[in-house]
């Protein structure tokens, strides 16, 4: 069946319909003589699974998704294409995996939404692309082994420019580097997966990039700050500034830019330099050791994100933004998508959440009742086949969509105990969001690659600056005033080259 990934944009975010993908893994030596269910629970990761490992995998082995084959590379021993008939379903989840052998995998891929904003291209020559990457959008795909997802911005961009392809050049670009996804602004990517790997090795020697951040941090800032802490990840998977063998060098030069007028006078914008790679998460991690989180940041502001107040205005930037994830439209665009015949299917729990979801079923957000619930849909949809059940089911999904509204826009009479479903879980507040982000942005790249600066900056200030500095100022005018904005790269890289 051909794989259909069409994006469906509704609500301001951007859904891939969930398609199936094929691929081959091998089974790692160490794995070898582990129960089958052992060496897909570790080396095959699915996303959002509803269940547990076992009772997801002994239905997709039932449904013939999962087959296996043994001895392959000395009956392959120059590689290449394994035959199809050399897989077979393996005996059971507890049998053991035996040497040599491949898993052959069909997929059903449901990608998490994401902001549905496109990336802008600021700057483009033979080699190298800079583009404008929107918040909410992750810079590459975190999908697992050899899916190339979709709803990433170096696969937006691909498939954009293969739509408009001018002829030419237009080569895969490949992501030199990364930003955060809530982050917004310039990114680097290059034409082909080699010249991207000889940018990176080349802006990772000193004195070859530096890179400028805006950010809304809560409380004052009145003079320049340098943070020179090294960091690690913790298991938390947060960066901290506490020290380990693995923490690596970071440097970060925070600069006050303008204070807010009221009602968010307590916060300061900043501008931040890097003058080499960023470690993961630095200027998040570092602006909060010194006492000066950025203000919507919940990962790194634990105070920022339990803030509540009765102005709206300052609720709106302090969440971040973001969108109810699966918030169906009056037409019910998305219910009509995710259950459309050759994408629904049936022996999926996450394809029967996400029909529950856009359905505004409730259950479906329950962690408790989720895996059930979405079993009942794929039950109901399996039957009743996609479209007609969609008929069938329109009247109680727009009645949904409508209470769904009424506790969105904070009118509590869709849901005052005298409910018609009666689960108290799954409130507005608890369901998952997406296309957040935080007021942080890349404002300038500055690198030297292959005898060449290159200067790029964003195309406009983010709205968290002009809220500082009014509708006239501009990002020429913001970053040219920046105490380190005369520097040359070159010369800067020859100086610490003596
Ligand atoms: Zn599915």
């Amino acid at each position: 069946m051909p794989a259909p990934r069409d994006y469906v944009v509704v609500n301001g975010l951007r859904y891939v319909q969930p398609y199936f993908h094929t691929f081959d893994i091998r089974v790692s030596d160490k794995r070898v003589g582990s129960s089958v269910l052992a060496a897909l629970d570790e080396q095959v990761r699915f996303q959002g699974r509803v269940g547990d490992g076992r009772e997801h995998w002994a239905r997709e082995l039932a449904s013939g998704r999962v087959r296996l084959a043994s001895d392959v590379r000395r009956r392959l021993p120059t590689g290449g294409e394994i035959p199809e008939e050399w897989f077979a379903a393996p005996v059971s989840l507890d049998a053991p995996v035996p040497p040599d052998s491949f898993f052959r995998v069909v997929r059903h891929v449901h990608e998490p939404c994401v902001g549905c904003e496109v990336p802008r291209v600021l700057l483009e020559d033979s080699k190298l692309v800079f583009v404008d990457k929107p918040a909410g959008v992750p810079t590459l795909a975190g999908c697992g082994p050899k899916l190339q997802g979709e709803n990433n911005a170096t696969r937006l961009l691909n498939r954009t420019r293969a739509e408009n392809a001018t002829g030419a050049d237009d080569g895969e670009l490949f992501a030199v580097n990364r930003i955060d996804k809530p982050v917004s602004g310039v990114w680097i990517l290059a034409k082909g997966s080699r010249l991207a790997a000889r940018c990176r090795a080349a802006l990772a020697k000193p004195g070859h990039e530096t890179k400028t951040y805006l950010a809304r941090v809560r409380g004052a800032v009145v003079g320049p700050i340098r943070i020179d802490a090294p960091l690690s990840v913790g298991a938390d998977g947060r960066a901290t500034t506490s020290g380990g063998a693995d923490a690596k060098p970071a440097v970060t030069l925070v600069h006050p830019v303008a204070r807010y007028p009221p009602p968010w006078d307590d916060c300061t914008l900043v501008a931040c330099r890097l003058e080499r790679s960023g470690r993961f998460h630095q200027i998040r991690c570092h602006l909060a050791s010194v006492g000066v989180p950025i203000a919507n940041d919940a990962t790194y502001n634990e105070s920022g994100a339990e803030e509540s107040t009765n102005d709206s205005s300052t609720r709106a930037i302090d969440d971040g933004g973001g969108t109810e994830v699966y918030a169906d439209d009056d037409d019910g665009t998305l219910l009509a998508s995710i259950t459309e015949p050759g994408v629904f299917a049936a022996t999926c729990l996450e394809c029967g959440w996400a029909a529950a979801a856009a359905a505004g079923d409730r259950r479906a957000f329950d962690p408790r009742l989720r895996a059930a619930c979405a079993a009942e849909w794929c039950d109901r949809v399996g039957r009743d086949g996609g479209t007609e059940w969609e008929r069938a089911q329109d009247v109680k999904r727009r009645g949904n969509v409508k209470r769904r509204r009424r506790e969105r826009d904070g009118d509590g009479s869709g849901d005052d105990g005298s409910g018609d479903d009666g689960f108290g879980d799954g409130s507005a507040a608890e369901r998952p969001r997406a296309g957040t982000s935080i007021d942080l942005h890349s404002a300038e790249y500055r690198i030297w690659f292959d005898g060449a600066e290159y200067k790029v900056r964003s195309e406009a200030l983010p709205a968290f600056a002009i809220r500082a500095l009014g509708a006239d100022a501009t990002i020429d005018g913001v970053v040219d005033a920046l105490p380190w904005a005369g520097e040359g790269l070159e010369a800067a890289g020859r100086a610490r080259r003596k």
